[in-house]
């Protein structure tokens, strides 16, 4: 049996009839609870800002980080319903034919979020230049990105739990050295077999294969690929991103000193981490190993 089909028969994850698309059961929920608890222990210390943002981000935050021209292919934007009363009556021919009524919606100013950090870079931004040690957000939210798929861990709405750092380059970078041993030591004390690997940026993405190409021998982006569904196709279960400038320069984000800042974040994919325990240690968290149960406070 597949590991999807096992997950949505044990009842962990509830089929929606759509790839990539679930509910989560009580037993799923606290696993994410605990992981997110595991990785306040982390980061709490650091004393960050919190913010919530919701699912959706401004379409107009979506054009001016650049992700149209770097993923159009994975990005989602909210439609609804604006017509008359006789547009009302096509769309419900449309219906009834069977027909694709959504091309008679027109765009709202609303896309979802490619990542739980888009909301914060804006937010930022409007206090003007960063203080001297910079700023550190913790975010969570919803995050949706199109690539149907019935592999459980590549999930199309899913949540990312961040750290933001922004600040100098040095700041940025050193933000990220610290989350790479932190996460490291997470998941060996998880005992979660995991690799590190350099990857191509979800923030620079398809703007060239020359940026990709500079981007990984400028290793800007870590992923830490924990086997999930395919013991040959590792999952990325927590990303360290070092986007220079990218996202400071779009939103003119400066540091005391006048100069564009940069940014750097931490995300951990929190249902991929609980898939990952699933697999690894049993469908039953109260029959996890007593030391990994201690790292998630269970
Ligand atoms: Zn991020």
């Amino acid at each position: 049996m597949s590991l999807r089909d096992e997950l949505v028969q044990r009842g962990l994850l509830i089929s929606m009839g759509v790839d990539g698309l679930y509910g989560r059961s009580g037993a799923f929920e606290r696993v994410v609870e605990h992981i997110n608890l595991a990785f306040g222990t982390l980061g709490d210390p650091d004393r960050p800002e919190v913010m919530r943002f919701p699912p959706g981000i401004g379409k107009w935050q979506l054009e001016k980080s650049g992700y149209m021209k770097s993923f159009p292919q994975l990005a989602g934007t909210v439609h609804s319903f604006s017509g008359t009363d006789r547009d009302h009556g096509a769309l419900l021919e449309t219906l009834k034919e069977g027909g694709d009524w959504t091309a008679q919606q027109q765009g709202t100013e609303i896309a979802l979020a490619p990542a739980a950090c888009y909301g914060v870079y804006p937010a930022i931004a409007m206090r003007g230049p960063l203080p001297a040690k910079g700023r550190l957000v913790d975010v969570y939210a919803y995050c949706f990105r199109h690539e149907p798929s019935v592999d459980p861990a590549r999930m199309q709405m899913f949540r990312q739990r961040e750290h933001v750092r922004l600040g100098t380059a040095e700041q940025a970078l050193a933000f990220r050295t610290l989350w790479m041993a932190r996460s490291r030591a997470l998941l060996t004390s998880l005992a979660l077999p995991f690799d590190v690997a350099v990857a191509n940026d979800p923030f620079f993405g398809r703007t060239g294969k020359l940026l990709a190409s500079s981007q990984r021998e400028e290793n800007l982006k870590f992923e830490l690929l924990v086997p999930i569904a395919a013991a040959e196709h590792p999952t990325a279960c927590i990303s360290l991103n070092y986007h220079r400038d990218l996202f400071c320069t779009a939103y003119s984000i400066q540091t005391t000193d006048g100069e564009i800042a940069h940014s750097a974040c931490v995300g951990f994919g929190v249902e991929r981490l609980a898939l990952a325990l699933f697999r690894h240690h049993g469908f039953s968290a109260e029959a996890w190993p007593q030391k990994v149960r201690d790292v998630l406070c269970f």
